[in-house]
């Protein structure tokens, strides 16, 4: 018997029409769980590097975390990988919301989309009767309008949906999966859904999932939940609004935003904005809130509510996306009211709300310097808004100069030319980033920036606090109760960090240990994403319910794996450098993983030298980021390893890279 997984994917071969339910061999699982472990490893062997994001032979995988469905608190997020057409990489999205834990109750661990679809169809999946339908008059419809008829359609009001909506249907690049109370945006899987031919997938399941040791998992669910309560009443004292509580990232519940608003640079990445948060602003964007905010809301089994239904005057009621609260706002140099009207277009468009805000402040940015003219924007409206809405419309439709901008900043810059590039400089490999531009080089962020093959900020940050607490007592407190840690040296780390001296930023924490808390952090998102838990109730917060010392336990008793720390360490070691792997293949080398020149205003090339190479070696890369034949070997990868020499990734008993590769220049 399977326990916590279904033991089932559904392979769809969109050419033909044609459904399979296989059974998946459970040896997987036990080497790399489920969810993004899983998947890396379907991509390594049916997806080789050849293969372009539009290409037929892609993969589209829509995985479920390997505890979706069992009743672990904030287990609910389902892993889109694909390769995306932005970056060339392996993209690989999450969502939360309900849809995950529905397709296991349907009967499936994963959906796997290959092939192409001639005519616009979407998936029905209800148990065991799985159909592919036509969508031909869903053609242009919003992602959450899609959603809603198709559920009328069908009758089944408890559908869930994932959706796309005109973004994902013209392949722009930083297209997203839309699914009511989340989405799948970063990496541009949208985009390779609507090349695809697929507008839609909807699932209803009713069947059980099986728990290996019912009693024992159920007692780990209520520490969870009694730790969760505990923290509601205890917030981190001394630390921003959104990381004193958990959740991911509270944004609806929390309406000081002094320091996102004042922190970070908008525009198109350009313009810190000293002293915005005024009275007056505060004001106003309290009553707009409030006014907008119909109810805050959660994902399937979590009681922390950190999502919020938004209904402006006039317009559908949507989910505000956390963030997207800020970046539209910000960019255009406006307030919050367009901010959340804007967004509720964007959502039905369905597009990454981190990327579609900077290309169109970077549009803007290009017209007022004279690279683009009044040629590229007929009849443009004058206002900065209505300049925001044109050029979202133009960008989703690809009309005009919106076919450019609909390839992100990277590629439109390189089609641009006539000095564009410049203009593009918020991106790491390829793909735009959090508007953050700070001035002390820190050295954790330096390895999270440069390393992370996810590229979204939850994956930026983790469990060690983003700077030093002034006070030594204060840090004395902190370390006092912090049980996540794998090990006690990292209390030491925190203790012995300054704000100002020797043991400040940049030269401590010291390159290996930087390494190590870098490590620590990566390792937990790696954990999450395979088993489908919310990175708000684990790697992204300080102190969270979920860590390296109670997730084996969840493992064994609800999985039937036996599982203790170092297994599960090295399990997500294998995945984790399977994904390397994969983009390495791809053509990711060393000069790619670089964060923006601008990113810090204080630099230190040599730091940044060692940095790179300490954690190369720590993880046992080489010094062009690849992993050597032997530390393959050391993680059962010896397939991936013969792969790489047969390819002259690698050369056989050195561990060099003997060949330069780049990753594609192409746009698609
Ligand atoms: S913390 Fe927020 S995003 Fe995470 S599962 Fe709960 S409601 Fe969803």
């Amino acid at each position: 018997m399977r326990y916590a997984e279904t033991g089932f994917n559904l392979e769809v071969d969109l050419t033909r029409g044609n459904i399979e339910r296989i059974e998946t061999d459970p040896r997987d699982t036990e080497l790399y769980l489920g969810g993004l472990g899983t998947n890396a490893k379907i991509l390594w062997d049916r997806v080789p590097p050849e293969v372009d994001a539009f290409s037929p032979e892609n993969l589209l995988i829509f995985g479920t975390g390997l505890l979706c469905g069992t009743p672990a608190t904030g287990c609910n997020r389902t892993i889109v990988s694909t390769i995306s057409p932005q970056t060339k990489l392996m993209a690989f999205s999450m969502m939360g919301g309900y849809w995950a834990p529905e397709l296991k109750y349907a009967g499936y661990d994963k959906v796997i989309l290959r092939g192409k679809s001639p005519d616009l169809v979407y998936l029905w999946i209800n148990n065991d009767k799985v159909e592919i339908r036509d969508a031909s008059h869903l053609k242009g419809k919003g992602a959450i309008e899609t959603a809603e008829l198709i559920r009328q359609e069908l009758k089944e009001p408890k559908a869930q949906v994932s959706a796309i909506g005109l973004a994902g249907e013209n392949r722009v690049y930083y297209a997203s999966v839309e699914q009511g109370r989340s989405s799948a945006s970063r990496g541009g899987i949208g985009a390779v859904m609507g090349d695809k031919g697929v507008k839609a997938i909807a699932v209803r399941g009713t069947q059980d999932i099986n728990i290996a040791q019912p009693a024992e998992f159920m007692e780990l669910c209520y520490e969870v939940m009694d730790y969760i309560k505990w923290r509601e009443d205890h917030p981190i004292q001394g630390v921003i609004p959104i990381l004193a509580i958990l959740g991911s990232p509270q944004e609806m519940a929390i309406h000081d935003e002094k320091w996102h608003t004042e922190n970070f640079s908008w525009g198109n990445a350009r313009l810190r904005r000293k002293g915005f948060w005024t009275e007056d602003v505060s004001d106003e964007w309290l009553e707009t809130m409030n006014k907008a905010r119909t109810r805050l809301i959660s994902c399937y089994n979590c009681p922390i509510a950190c999502g919020a239904t938004i209904s402006m005057p006039g317009l559908p009621t949507y989910m505000m996306k956390c963030f997207t609260k800020l970046t539209y706002t910000m960019a255009a140099m406006s307030n919050l009211d367009f901010g959340l009207t804007i967004a509720q277009r964007a959502t039905e468009y369905g597009v990454d709300g981190y990327s579609a805000p900077q290309v169109m402040a970077f549009a803007l940015e290009l017209y007022e310097n004279g690279i683009l003219t009044d040629k590229d924007f007929p009849e443009m409206p004058a206002d900065s808004e209505g300049r925001f809405f044109y050029l979202l419309d133009k960008i989703v439709r690809r009309e005009g100069i919106g076919d450019v901008l609909a390839n992100g900043t990277h590629w439109a810059a390189k089609e641009i030319g006539n000095g564009a590039d410049a203009y593009a400089h918020n991106n790491i490999k390829k793909h735009e980033q959090l508007p953050l531009k700070l001035s002390m080089l820190n050295p954790i962020y330096f390895l999270m920036y440069c390393t992370g093959e996810k590229i979204n900020i939850t994956q930026i940050e983790g469990q060690f606090p983003q700077a030093p607490f002034p006070k030594r007592e204060h840090r004395e407190k902190f370390v006092k109760d912090w049980f996540q840690v794998p090990d006690d040296r990292f209390k030491q780390y925190f203790l012995d960090w300054e704000p100002r001296g020797e043991n400040s930023n940049p030269y401590y924490p010291t390159v290996e240990m930087t390494c190590d808390i870098v490590d620590w952090q990566e390792r937990m998102h790696y954990i999450d994403d395979a088993l489908g838990m919310c990175a708000g109730l684990s790697s992204f917060h300080m102190k969270p319910p979920y860590h390296i010392h109670n997730y084996p336990k969840f493992i064994s008793s609800g999985a039937g794996i036996e599982m203790d720390e170092d297994k599960l360490t090295q399990a997500a070691r294998r995945y984790r450098t399977l994904i390397r792997a994969i983009n390495i293949r791809r053509g990711m080398r060393r000069k790619d993983e670089k964060p923006p020149k601008d990113h810090w205003k204080k630099r230190f090339p040599e730091l940044e030298k060692e940095l790179l190479d300490g954690y190369y070696k720590f993880k046992g890369w080489n010094d062009e980021g690849i992993p050597t034949k032997a530390s393959l070997h050391e993680l059962g990868l010896d397939y991936v390893s013969e792969d790489l020499i047969q390819r002259g990734i690698l050369t056989d008993g050195k561990d060099t890279s003997s060949k330069e590769v780049s990753v594609n220049e192409k746009t698609n």
